[in-house]
């Protein structure tokens, strides 16, 4: 039985088109700073400008990354291999159903993007990124700038180190 193709829309892993070790270096340029942080704020308040910039973010990172704009990037943690692109949308690392040579349970013709996202991280020296925790989407954030979000600061702990605090409250049962 032949498998019907993928819809149109829906997430598909996705390789990106520039290499990681290039995307760390950009990111270095675009890192958060004040001038970055006021000019985030400019374009919030101007919303013709924001959707222009929004308009090219997504061009931009959709024909480089696959970006569906979650409006809160977790490229620089991911090798630069957009997770949103997994048919589950995981953000945590793969499912249980990678296939053996590393492919896709859900498109098994294509590789897993969590496959990719460790190949990218680990060749340029970003694999501890990897054990990173990450948040779960906020949905209401979606078509939003993530440029603008992350200069913001709103995306200070969108992935955190869980050796680094506990995972949840110990709650006491009586
Ligand atoms: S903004 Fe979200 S959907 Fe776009 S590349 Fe980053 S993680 Fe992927």
């Amino acid at each position: 039985m032949t498998k019907p193709a993928p819809r149109a829309g829906w997430p598909t892993p996705f390789r990106p088109r520039i290499s990681a070790s290039f995307s760390y270096r950009l990111h270095a340029i675009l890192a958060a700073n004040g001038l970055y942080r006021r000019v985030a704020a400019r374009l919030e308040r101007a919303p013709r400008a924001y959707r222009a910039f929004t308009t090219v973010e997504r061009v931009s990172k959709e024909r480089l990354y696959g970006c569906r704009m979650c409006g809160q990037c977790a490229l620089p943690t991911t090798g630069y291999a957009c997770p949103m692109t997994c048919p589950k949308q995981l953000r945590n690392g793969p499912c249980g159903g990678v296939s053996p040579d590393g492919n896709c349970e859900v498109h098994p013709e294509m590789r897993c993007v969590w496959v990719i996202a460790h190949e990218r991280a680990t060749a340029a020296g970003h694999g501890s990124d990897l054990g990173l925790l990450h948040r779960p989407v906020d949905h209401r954030e979606h078509s939003r700038s993530s440029w603008i979000n992350y200069w913001l600061g709103r995306d200070d702990e969108l992935a955190t180190d869980p050796r680094s605090r506990p995972l949840l409250p110990i709650v006491e049962v009586s």
